[in-house]
């Protein structure tokens, strides 16, 4: 009696329907779902989790950062590991499938591989890791970090909204912060990470895909730019002799606007905005702004800084205004092994689906696992692009396909395929 990936994509459905309902807001469904890290939800998800696992011959461990690891084991002495994992918190009010879908596709991958006795000479070892998001202590990555080996141990004093520290919400949910460094992985047992993330955009939707390869996870920086003008009354200051600090911000927009639409592999954001002295008859005095540039290519990503900034300086000067500008955040892209992606590609087509490589404009847990090992990301197609909301939704199918993609890039794998 074999078990096939339709049956594999039906279970993964069933199990994230279940991992759902441990969330903040189990009895309201339409506020999705909300799990932070150390709490009694993610301790419930990790019971199911575990209970799945061994269900499965998996051995199951929790380390000292809060991340649930179970191990299907290979046979073969000396075997190396393969890591496949996500996520498995969310954002307040999050949907369903941002993270946890990468735990529970690698659970119905080992459950597809189980049934069919296929074997493979590597083990391996699905993560779900405790805290990708950082909405509980703002720590993002720290479960990837911990298995990277990059966790600083700083970020325990980081607290909550209540004031509870990580390192006592980590102790209440029985984890040992004092032994996290014990918990990295060894680059030399580790093959590669992969993980399966919902796309969070609307490009494979729209090419009909049920999946994509991740080519890199992008770059991001962010600046806060102030603007300083002179306030005056709205109805006797000439406009020719106005320094009106919004109507600078208005120019910074359009310049952003123009450029990330100009630029291949940029997009850019004013998110945020704070104007004053903010009143209906007042000229602005002082606006204060945000800027956010992504690309998967960090020298595209520079070249647009040095650009943008050029062209502001150069509009607010015409506007007799000032500004200020300072860096507030800046993470180097962080590119998918091409081995990888051309494994995956490969496995994308050996499942009869035109293989599509898209880069991501999300942050993941990649991020801090290419520190350890090669990393490698599938996509799959989410309803209309949405994400981070209670309407979140994937195909039922778009599962079955992202299983069989799984399940041949391990076959490939099993044959040797490795870094060139
Ligand atoms: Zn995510």
């Amino acid at each position: 009696m074999t078990f096939s990936l339709e049956q594999a994509g039906r279970q993964a459905w069933q199990w994230l329907e279940a991992a759902s309902a441990f969330s903040e807001t189990r009895d309201i469904p339409r506020e999705g779902v909300t799990r932070r890290c150390a709490t009694r939800e993610h301790r419930e998800l990790l019971e199911a989790l575990t209970e799945w696992m061994e269900s499965l011959g998996m051995a199951v461990r929790r380390d000292n950062a809060a991340n649930l690891i179970g191990r299907h084991a290979s046979a073969t002495p000396g075997a190396r590991t393969l890591l496949i994992g996500s996520h498995q918190d969310t954002v307040p009010n999050g949907g369903k499938y941002d993270g946890m879908m990468g735990v529970i596709l690698p659970l119905a991958l080992v459950k597809y591989l189980r049934e069919n006795a296929i074997s493979l000479p590597f083990h391996i070892d699905v993560v779900a890791f405790s805290d990708e998001e950082g909405t509980r202590f703002s720590s993002t990555l720290l479960g990837s970090k911990v298995l990277a080996g990059t966790f600083d141990p700083e970020m325990l004093e980081a607290t909550d909204g209540q004031g509870v520290t990580l390192e006592s919400a980590l102790e209440a949910f029985g984890c040992d912060p004092a032994r996290i460094p014990e918990d990295r992985y060894r680059p030399e047992e580790v093959i590669a990470f992969l993980e399966a993330h919902i796309e969070q955009g609307p490009q494979l939707e729209q090419a009909s895909l049920p999946v994509g390869v991740v080519s890199a996870i992008t770059g991001i920086e962010r600046h806060q730019i102030t603007i300083h003008g002179m306030a005056g009354h709205a109805g006797t200051v000439p406009m020719a002799l106005r320094r009106d600090a919004l109507v600078g911000a208005a120019e910074v927009i359009r310049h952003l606007n123009a450029l990330c639409k100009e630029t291949e592999d940029l997009v850019g954001v004013v998110g945020k905005i704070e104007n004053a002295p903010n009143g209906v008859n007042v000229i602005p005095q002082t606006t204060t702004l945000s800027i956010e540039l992504r690309s998967p290519r960090d020298a595209v990503r520079r070249r647009a800084r040095e650009q943008l900034l050029e062209q502001i300086g150069a509009s607010l000067e015409a506007l007799n205004l000032t500004f200020d500008q300072v860096q507030t955040y800046e993470q180097s892209a962080v590119q998918c092994s091409p081995w990888l992606t051309a494994t995956l590609e490969e496995a994308v087509q050996d499942s009869g689906i035109d293989p599509r490589v898209l880069f991501s404009g999300a942050g993941h847990d990649g991020l801090a696992m290419a520190e350890l090992c090669d990393i490698g990301m599938l996509f799959v197609r989410c309803r209309g692009g949405v994400s981070h909301h209670p309407s979140e939704a994937i195909e039922p199918e778009d599962l079955t396909a992202a299983v069989e993609v799984l399940a041949h890039a391990c076959q490939r794998l099993a044959r040797g395929q490795s870094p060139a």
